[in-house]
């Protein structure tokens, strides 16, 4: 399809434009500068400290037999190939330039086996985006590394990283195309067929600063600023979350697929209006930013690869450019006479293509850079170009690969491609700002909008029937557009200082406003768990929790209300927030820690398993003939939305233990208790001499065999056990004829760290047992593949998962149960994917009567269980059952009889 428009540039500009001087590899200065679009990144890396939105990866599956040499040969060979791949950026005098490294530099690779593990994609995965967050010295480099994950003997991932300083998207396509020629010559041992490069990166750099100069500057600047003159430099969408101060770069993307005939029609419609397909969607993308943002006039940036020159054409580097296209609606023209506009403007932008975007901001509008903040963060349209077929070499087929998770540069941003007749495409967004379900309500709208194009192209714009579809019922109700972009009157400085005021999903803090994360922030800057437990000897381990107000809109929550409903404080330690925050299932780990409104409005009571009816002494429970219950501290490391002892722990309570000497009293009188399980809270937030001293009223008692420690400080605050002090207590306790176990509370996959696996295994070393206690919850890991990988995990580290509990009807976390039904078909799940000597974990309600073991539901709709623990010794093991009731999540909630 060709675009048959033509342009009429004025004759100083054509000339200047047809004078362009070749790019050549001349003898290079000293100092070879940054081009203008690495002076950019380079800026931005010291503003942000190295953001990782300016990594690139590409992600190869190698299947079948591959050979590690001729691997690191191919890898090698890029960077003889590309000067670029091997150079850092050095600084003097405060000013950067480009720094060549020797040819025989090679590529780096790191190697990792995940062959032994159960759960290797979800190991690959957490690998994969670590490795994409990892961020690059610019100084020291280097500016590319690889990795190779070994998942079996015949299939490995094959990880490159880069930084955008050295590579845009563009360079991906060259990147794993020469890639695949080098391993196939180093594999057959032939020469490689790759046409020589006439010029490098720095050539071009060179080429461009001595080009883009005075006049040709001038007249490009000039030309960009009259389309710009006056623009809007705000782009009003409704999010479902202000924008935070500080941009994360958390992406997602919600992927559709259009087909015929809608395809058809408007690929038909694109030849008779003489564009292209391409200028129609972006027709329609204007359609759709225009009616959901109501702005008659539209900024869209539209990355171009900018490799005019064909001198360039085959150079892996940063040329990208995103030229901008200003729209202008007010006149509400047909749908045909947006097209037209539209593809003038794309036409435009790429004659005057060459002058970086910064440039053209810093040129036309200096005392405003913000506004170029602003239009970035506008919805660019990008046609995707990153690699997407498979290829066959010798031995080996390679593949490339996605991931769920990935980094937004921008609030949102279109990606499309063309596969025969049919056009696929994503919508990448900023996870900070937008839910997963009012992008997909975007990507439906939109196709809506191409929709009524195909139908009519004489429709004008601001007629186009448009709805937004039941399940953007709340967004419709937001229409009324909100600015996402920064305000014109305020700097950078300003702008990270502000807080947003209206946040559905905020807390206010000490009289202001903060997000989760904020408050986050700020209460880590709190002393640590480790700090203060050296540093005192009883149980207030959490100092530095805010006092915590919630608002919606502007109604705010008093302390009255926190108070009356139970509220448990929010608090979550810096380690915990940075490893959900840094995984893959951030979506689900920060349900565990982050408050929501829905606690107000959880039905339950806070006594479920009727701990006080069961409590012999003041902070000592026998419910169980064997097994004596001590709370011994209301604090934890951090506090667990779904806690069942919601009215214990953050509060100051009476429940706790105080009296050691009445309890040890009450347990020598007892004889059949011969275990003893330390609870609270957290018996780790208590310092170890605080420990020490419980023992020393536990550890005589003769017919105690084991003292349990009841903990989620494993995942919290792994550090904690690296205090010396520990081991010699746990030593004490085996030494005193006892086995000295840690219940450890692991209900995700996500929560095991690395710090944490290393502290198990030394402490297992030692003769300490594990086993692990985990809760059901929903939206946090009511999937059998996430407990499978957990459990699994467990074994590989030498903890034995018992207990799944199913969640409790706790006020102010009843929100977190699933049904009997859905648990049941969760626990059958796992066993599935579980081999004979990984299931051991019993799917348990912890019920008021007793340990209930939840069994199956049967064809007669009945759930049949049985007592696993019972006060009354013959109840255990004894089957019963109730007949189900949808929905049912409780033994409570199932008919007698
Ligand atoms: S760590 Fe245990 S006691 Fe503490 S809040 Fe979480 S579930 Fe409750």
């Amino acid at each position: 399809m060709k675009c048959t428009r033509t342009l009429q540039i004025n004759p100083a500009d054509a000339a200047l434009l047809s004078a362009i001087p070749p790019i050549r590899g001349l003898p290079r200065p000293t100092r070879v500068p940054l081009s203008f679009t690495q002076e950019r990144l380079w800026f931005h890396s010291r503003l942000t400290g190295g953001g990782d939105a300016c990594h690139l990866q590409i992600r190869l599956r190698l299947r079948g037999q591959l050979d590690d040499a001729a691997l690191q040969t191919a890898l090698d060979g890029l960077v003889v190939r590309h000067e670029v791949l091997r150079t850092t950026i050095g600084v003097d005098g405060g000013k950067p330039f480009q720094r060549v490294g020797p040819a025989d530099v090679g590529l780096p690779l790191k190697h990792d086996d995940v062959t032994l593990r159960v759960d290797g994609e979800a190991a690959l995965a957490i690998l994969i985006s670590n490795e994409a967050q990892a961020p690059f010295d610019l100084e020291a480099g280097p500016l590319i590394r690889g990795r190779l994950v070994r998942l079996t003997v015949d299939d490995h991932v094959l990880l490159i990283t880069m930084h955008n300083m050295v590579s845009d998207d563009h360079s991906l396509n060259i990147l794993a195309h020469e890639f695949s020629e080098l391993y196939r010559a180093a594999r057959t041992g032939r020469p490689h067929q790759l046409a020589p490069l006439p010029v490098q990166y720095a050539d071009y750099t060179l080429w461009q600063r001595g080009w883009l100069t005075e006049e040709v500057l001038e007249r490009q600047s000039e030309y960009w600023g009259r389309v710009l003159a006056g623009a809007p430099t705000v782009l009003k969408v409704p999010t479902d979350r202000p924008r935070p101060t500080r941009q994360d770069y958390r992406g997602s993307f919600v992927e559709f697929a259009w087909h015929e005939p809608l395809t058809t029609q408007l690929m038909a419609h694109s030849r008779r209006l003489g564009t292209t397909l391409f200028g129609t969607l972006l027709a329609g993308w204007a359609l759709w930013l225009a009616r959901i943002s109501g702005q008659q006039e539209l900024i869209i940036g539209m990355p171009v690869p900018n490799r005019t020159r064909t001198e360039i054409t085959g150079l892996i580097g940063p040329f990208i450019n995103t030229p901008t296209l200003r729209i202008d609606l007010s006149g509400d023209p047909t749908l045909e006479e947006l097209v037209e506009q539209v593809n003038t403007a794309v036409l435009w932008a790429q004659v005057y293509q060459d002058l970086p975007f910064d440039q053209v901001i810093e040129r036309i509008n200096p005392p405003r850079k913000q506004a170029h903040t602003a239009i970035l963060h506008a919805i660019p349209a990008l046609l995707s170009n990153k690699p997407g077929a498979s290829v066959e070499l010798p031995e080996l087929k390679l593949e490339y690969i996605g991931v769920d998770e990935l980094v937004a540069q921008h609030d949102l941003a279109l990606e499309l491609d063309e596969v025969g007749e049919t056009i696929c495409g994503r919508l990448v967004y900023a996870a900070s700002l937008f839910d997963r379900s009012t992008v997909a309500q975007f990507a439906r709208y939109f196709q809506q909008a191409l929709s009524q194009m195909a139908v009519n192209f004489g429709q004008r714009v601001w007629s186009v029937p448009l709805v937004l579809d039941k399940e953007g019922s709340h967004l419709s109700a937001e229409l009324k557009p909100r600015e996402v972009a920064f305000p014109h009157d305020r700097c950078i400085d300003e702008l990270l200082e502000a807080q947003p005021a209206r946040n559905r999903d905020a807390v206010h803090c000490e009289d202001e406003n903060l997000s989760y994360r904020e408050l986050n922030t700020r209460i880590s800057a709190a002393p640590q768990v480790s700090e203060v437990q050296a540093s005192v000897d009883n149980c207030d381990a959490t100092r530095g929790t805010a006092t915590m107000n919630f608002i919606e809109g502007a109604r705010g929550v008093t302390e009255g209300e926190l108070q009356a409903n139970s509220i448990t404080r929010y608090h979550v330690t810096e380690f915990y927030r940075e490893q959900i925050t840094d995984t893959i299932y951030h979506e689900q780990l920060r349900h565990i820690v982050e408050p929501s409104f829905e606690e107000f409005e959880s039905p339950g009571n806070l006594d479920t398993s009727g701990e006080h009816d069961n409590t012999v002494v003041p902070g000592f429970q026998h419910k169980y003939p064997q097994t004596g219950l001590l709370l011994v501290t209301d604090r934890c490391a951090s506090y667990c939305r779904y806690c069942f002892r919601k009215r214990i722990v953050g509060k100051n309570s009476d429940e706790v233990a105080t009296d050691f000497a009445q309890i040890s009293k009450y347990i020598r009188g007892h004889p059949e208790i011969t275990n003893v399980l330390l609870s609270g809270g957290d018996p780790f937030m208590l310092s170890t001499a605080r420990l020490e001293k419980i023992l020393d009223h536990l550890l005589p008692v003769p017919h105690l065999n084991s003292i349990r420690f009841g903990t989620k400080m494993v995942a919290y605050e792994p550090k904690r056990f690296e205090d010396p002090a520990l081991l010699p207590l746990f030593q004490r306790i085996n030494e005193s004829g006892k086995a000295a176990v840690i219940v450890t509370h692991f209900d995700h996959i996500g929560e095991i760290s690395l710090d944490a696996e290393r502290i198990i295994r030394s402490l297992s070393a030692h003769g300490l047992q594990f086993l692990n206690q985990a809760v059901l919850l929903r939206r946090v890991n009511d999937d059998p593949e996430i407990l499978a990988a957990t459990f699994a995990k467990c074994h590989q580290m030498g903890i034995h998962p018992y207990y799944l509990f199913q969640g409790r009807p706790v006020k102010g976390a009843s929100h977190f149960q699933v049904s009997l039904r859905r648990g049941l078909e969760i626990a059958h799940g796992i066993n599935h994917r579980l081999s004979g000597i990984q299931k051991t974990f019993k799917y348990i309600m912890s019920h008021y009567t007793g340990k209930i073991e939840i069994l199956d539901i049967g064809t007669d709709g009945r759930v049949y269980m049985r007592y696993h623990q019972n006060k009354t010794p013959e109840k255990i093991g004894k089957i019963f059952s109730r007949l189900y009731t949808e929905g049912a999540c409780w033994l409570d909630d199932l008919p007698e009889g």
